[in-house]
């Protein structure tokens, strides 16, 4: 069987997303999936990153969106509601009412921002500070977040090698704390094949890194593959690559998600 859902599409409302949202569902129609889902940047306060998500007001008709295309395909494709939820040290209560207001199907938590000040994501092309402190702060992050209970899966998790560094030698021990601690969490980790079509890195792979995939696969962490689509066309991205890739390591089962409950289904 092959990949059946994808649930990190991003909606224009958060400034940096091509529309219209039906065409997402088209897409993955076109594509056979079984399911799809947006996960769109969640609002935050204090001006994290203000230029990329919507704001606090436009969450009701994001969701009523997504609520009205689960109607208008039901039968079809079945449309689930997510967000990409930014977990910030200090926010969690803020978090936490956003996670009880609405009825999502996942929570997808990622970390762009290092520390309190930092209005921007943290890996901007050839970062010239400190890039083993960096990853260092960054999974220690994701730890935090993964320990939180406010998110059912784990975003890009690699993502500072957008900086144009990988994590390396130095990073080893962080990467299995951090696999130790969301399989420990119970919460799934999420392949996002947009790694291979961002321009950095220079090299072809998802986040996380395949070799960094095979250690997950060994702790039984929950897998689901998705393609943080920007665009109608991202929707699926290099999922046939991603296919091969699982059925090589014996992966027999992903993840799908309803209410925030998670049910694996074969593959
Ligand atoms: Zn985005
Ligand atoms: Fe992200
Ligand atoms: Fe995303
Ligand atoms: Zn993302």
């Amino acid at each position: 069987m092959p990949i059946r859902c994808d649930y990190h599409m991003h909606t224009p409302r958060c400034q940096h997303a091509a529309g219209p949202i039906e065409a997402y569902v088209e897409r993955a129609l076109a594509l056979g999936l079984g399911e799809m889902g947006f996960a769109c940047h969640n609002p935050l306060p204090h001006g994290y990153g203000a230029n990329v998500r919507m704001t606090e007001s436009e969450l009701p008709d994001y969701v009523n969106d997504v609520l009205r295309l689960r109607e208008v395909y039901r039968g079809q494709i079945d449309v689930r509601l997510g967000l990409e939820m930014d977990y910030v040290v200090g926010l969690e209560d803020y978090l936490r009412q956003q996670a009880a207001d609405y009825p999502w199907d996942y929570l997808i938590g990622s970390i762009h921002y290092l520390d309190p000040a930092c209005r921007t994501p943290s890996w901007p092309r050839n970062y010239a500070g400190d890039i083993h402190a960096l990853y260092a702060r960054y999974f220690e992050l994701v730890r935090q977040m993964a320990g939180s209970g406010l998110c059912d899966i784990v975003a890009h998790f690699d993502v500072p090698k957008r900086t144009g560094r990988a994590p390396g030698e130095r990073e080893t021990e962080a990467i299995a704390a951090t696999l130790d601690q969301i399989a420990r969490a119970g919460i799934a980790l999420e392949i996002n094949t947009s790694g291979y079509r961002h321009a950095e890195p220079p090299w072809p792979e998802p986040y996380p890194s395949l070799a960094i995939v095979e250690q997950a696969l060994a702790r039984g962490i929950p897998l689901t593959v998705n393609s943080d689509a920007h665009s109608p066309v991202q929707v699926g991205w290099m999922f046939d690559e991603v296919e091969k890739f699982l059925a090589r390591q014996g992966c027999r089962q992903l993840w799908r998600f309803e209410k925030r409950r998670r049910t694996a289904y074969a593959l």
